[in-house]
């Protein structure tokens, strides 16, 4: 049985990007009789303030792309809020740590970003290990100073896996990201490790997301190992690229569902992006139910879309 999932995290209205995923994560998961879980990943309760989580779920629910678990839904894998499930994410790090996989870094910021330290393309830097070799004397001397991050020790090897909608996509870890964060030093799960935790608690099969998390798709299937859960199958989506050609951001205001709303209907929201996304023939009005009848992944381009001006 296919479960997907919707995982936004609420650092403002949702955009026609997260609109986008979120429908096709739906279309995918209905259109073979699957369920859709609705987590929200408000980890970060600076950038996600309370009030949006709330406006998130009556957005969607507006659209009409209703989910089966979830906040309101209920079911059997909550909370459904990551800010309320810290504890299972400390488990998976007491069990890494228990591998003897993990630790703590003291780097600063400052430190990471130093000329020396080698960029991804997603302009992330490449970790340089420098906490890697500490002792057990000197960390714990550190301590004192400054709380540590906590890293994951990747091994050298390759990670490749089929993506579903962009095909084959590979990452040599120890050379291309490094030892990536499993806590902040302020305490903070890292993104990486909690959404490999909840995918796994929530069942979830199928994760449809933007083409912006298929980099870190290698470090969660090195986390899905390590810790002994079986992964689901990972499809990724073209991005959704301002008229100018800039990627969409919680920024454009335009593109914004509080903008949105005042002008259009869910049905000519869904129906322009189907269209955009090449599976509605038109851009005309749909229902999220209308365009299960005509949604594949291969109409899908897998290059970004750049929304035409004027269009929403
Ligand atoms: N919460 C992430 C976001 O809104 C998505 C994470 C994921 O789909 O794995 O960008």
């Amino acid at each position: 049985m296919v479960r997907g999932r919707f995982a936004p995290s609420p650092s403002g209205r949702i955009h026609l990007g997260n609109i986008l995923c979120c429908l096709l994560a739906w279309l995918s998961a209905r259109q073979r009789g699957g369920g859709v879980v609705l987590r929200i990943e408000d980890l970060d309760t600076t950038r996600c303030p309370g009030r949006y989580a709330g406006q998130m779920e009556e957005d969607l629910r507006w659209l009409g792309l209703i989910w089966d678990e979830g906040p309101g839904a209920g079911g059997p894998d909550g909370p459904y809020y990551q800010s309320e499930r810290t504890a299972l994410y400390q488990a998976a790090l007491d069990r890494l740590t228990d591998m003897g996989l993990v630790y703590p870094c003291f780097c600063t910021r400052a430190e990471l970003h130093a000329a020396s330290a080698p960029h991804r393309e997603d302009g992330q830097t490449v970790y340089p290990g420098t906490c890697r070799h500490l002792t057990a004397a000197e960390a714990a001397e550190r301590t004192k100073v400054r709380s540590p991050a906590l890293r994951l020790l990747v091994p050298e090897e390759e990670i490749a896996f089929a993506d579903g909608h962009m095909g084959e996509y590979r990452e040599h870890l120890a050379r291309d990201c490094g030892d990536f964060l499993l806590r902040r030093s302020d305490g903070m799960f890292a993104y990486q490790l909690a959404v490999v935790v909840d995918d796994a608690a929530m069942g979830v099969t199928e994760v449809v997301r933007g083409a912006d998390l298929l980099a870190s798709t290698p470090r969660q299937l090195l986390l899905y190992r390590l810790l002994g859960l079986k992964a689901p199958a990972f499809i990724h989506l073209p991005l959704l690229l301002a008229p100018d050609g800039r990627r969409l951001s919680k920024r454009d205001a335009d593109a914004g569902l509080d903008c949105l709303r005042g002008r259009s209907t869910a049905e000519e929201v869904l129906g322009k992006l189907a269209y955009l996304a090449g599976f509605n023939p038109s851009a005309e009005p749909r229902t999220a139910e209308a365009l299960l009848a005509d949604f594949s992944w291969e109409r899908v381009p897998g290059e970004d879309i750049r929304i035409p001006s004027g269009l929403f």
